[in-house]
């Protein structure tokens, strides 16, 4: 029997994963040859967090043709240039994750490896992204390689309900159909694949392939096929967060700042109209009234809004795609958004998702393929996540001092040793991750190579001194002369 094609797409959940499924499938795919539906419950709502982002999102925006100024507008988005940890590790230390990179390799020796060798000035020096973040300054990058400003790298801070509702008009330009109502039944075939959704107002959605973004539910990847979900809550214990809007006091920095807390973390994302803060705590270590009070205590402006509390287990679908069911964002699996990757990863899962489109039926290969890809991806981001907490030299509390002397993943384990001996590091060459994040956070929470690549030592020590310390001179000259922050998304960017 010939398979049948796939022609109508059924997406559940009206979240940032719904809305970016909808829109990246309606720009690949014309209204006549895919019809695509989009269910949200109004009723249900969204998680409404998740407003930090990394750089691939602007290759996202290029592929939806979105111009970038309009959409901070329609956000009342910032700039983001990387991320202040504080007091992670040690109480009172402080370092950057910036994107970008840190100085440049000099004759095939990786930089850090030449700063590790001579400790000219601070890491931070050479990264023209830390400098301007620490001055409240930015600029795009120019398409001049000679140029410094060409080795800028951002991403976006945004708020998370005009994000997705900016995508929303984008997909419903291009056809997409929106149902604002609940799913209350689900109906499976012979086979057990999902062939229909029954509404709360008794109407039934058929489709051949569903995008399940129903959030932590996983309506139909879990609640309906039963996929299983494996649990890295042993490596990664927070399980919930309270989130508050702080009002505008300041003008916005360009940049995310994580604090550590005795039980979890504090975050910070500056938007033009308000500041998004929040907990991520582990609730066996602190009660949920104390987190809340903890993270009020720490506010830097008035509140905004009432505390919100959410929950989550971390970890991973089993399948991302089983049967014809694609699970993204939440309804997939939860990291922790420490290093803003969630976003990220339904970008990824939708891209792949098209680039494995299953136009003629379902093959199992690319089914596997597919899982096999967003299992490497979540895989690449926890091992990176947890490495910030098992860094720490921190034991003034039960957390840290469980986080600290954890066993953690071999990948990972494997990969700190090997820096640890030499500061080297060998990436696959699909990792989210590149040298710059791995050296920053590493460096940045203490853990200093034995002894440094005998490369670097071996080269001229005079010529590698000057080389730096005019590579710290054009950073330094390349800041002063971006415009702050918040006068570029005034002339750029504002929120009408
Ligand atoms: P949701 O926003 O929960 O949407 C689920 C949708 O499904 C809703 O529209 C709901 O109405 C619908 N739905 C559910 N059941 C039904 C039903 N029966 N019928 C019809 N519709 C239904 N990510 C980042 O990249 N950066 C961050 O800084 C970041 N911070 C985060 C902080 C916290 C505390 C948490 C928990 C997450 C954070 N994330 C972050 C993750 C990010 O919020 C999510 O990845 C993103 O919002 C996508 O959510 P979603 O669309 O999968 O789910």
């Amino acid at each position: 029997m010939k398979p049948a094609p796939i022609r109508r797409v059924v997406i559940v959940g009206g979240g940032t994963a719904g809305w970016m499924a909808a829109a990246v499938l309606s720009r690949g795919f014309a209204a006549e040859r895919l019809a695509i539906t989009l269910i949200e419950s109004p009723e249900i709502g969204t998680v409404g967090v998740g407003e930090a982002t990394i750089p691939p999102i602007l290759t996202l925006n290029r592929l939806l043709g979105i111009d970038e100024d309009a959409m901070i507008a329609a956000t009342s988005g910032t700039f983001k240039l990387g991320i202040e940890f504080r007091d992670w590790g040690a109480i009172g230390d402080r370092y950057f994750h910036p994107f970008g990179s840190f100085g440049a390799d000099l004759n095939g020796v990786a930089f850090h490896q030449h700063w590790l060798n001579l400790r000219d000035g601070a890491l931070d020096d050479y990264s023209l992204n830390a400098q301007a973040a620490k001055a409240g300054r930015f600029i795009r990058p120019v398409d001049d390689p000679g140029h410094v400003h060409s080795r800028m790298s951002y991403a976006l801070h945004f708020d998370a309900v005009r994000y997705a509702a900016f995508l929303r008009d984008q997909a419903a330009a291009r056809g997409v159909i929106h149902l604002p109502r609940k799913v209350v039944e689900v109906r499976q075939d012979a086979r057990g694949h999902v062939a229909a959704v029954r509404l709360d107002d008794g109407a039934e959605v058929a489709g051949d392939l569903f995008i399940d973004c129903s959030g932590f539910r996983g309506l139909l990847i879990e609640q309906t096929l039963a996929t299983g979900y494996e649990d890295w809550s042993h490596w990664l214990p927070m399980d919930r967060a309270v989130a508050v809007p702080t009002e505008r006091i300041a003008p916005p920095v360009p940049y995310t700042r994580s604090t550590a807390r005795e039980a979890g973390w504090h975050w910070r994302i500056p938007l033009q109209h308000r500041t998004g803060n929040g907990h991520v705590y582990c609730s066996r270590h602190i009660s949920d009234d104390e987190a809340a009070a903890d993270l009020m205590g720490a506010l830097d402006a008035p509140a905004a809004g009432e505390p919100r509390l959410l929950r989550f287990v971390t970890g991973r679908r089993k399948k991302a795609w089983n049967a014809n069911v694609v699970a993204l964002g939440l309804a997939s699996g939860f990291v922790e958004p420490l290093e803003s990757t969630s976003i990220h990863l339904i970008q990824q899962g939708v891209v792949t998702l098209m680039s494995l489109f299953p136009d003629t039926g379902f093959a199992q290969a690319d089914i596997d393929q597919y899982n096999r890809l967003m299992q490497a991806e979540a895989e690449a981001v926890r091992d990176f996540v947890i490495m910030h907490y098992h860094l720490t030299r921190r034991d003034d509390s039960p957390l840290w001092n469980e986080v600290r002397t954890m066993e953690v993943p071999d990948t990972l384990k494997a990969r700190m040793a090997l820096f640890r001996s030499r500061g080297r590091l060998f990436l696959e060459s699909s990792e989210l991750f590149r040298e710059p994040s791995w050296v920053a956070v590493m460096l940045g929470q203490g853990l200093w190579p034995d002894a440094v690549d005998p490369v670097a030592g071996a080269m001229d020590e005079a010529e590698i001194r000057a080389k730096l310390e005019r590579m710290r001179a054009v950073i330094a000259r390349g800041v002063q002369a971006m415009p702050m922050h918040d006068d570029f998304i005034s002339r750029h960017c504002a929120h009408a």
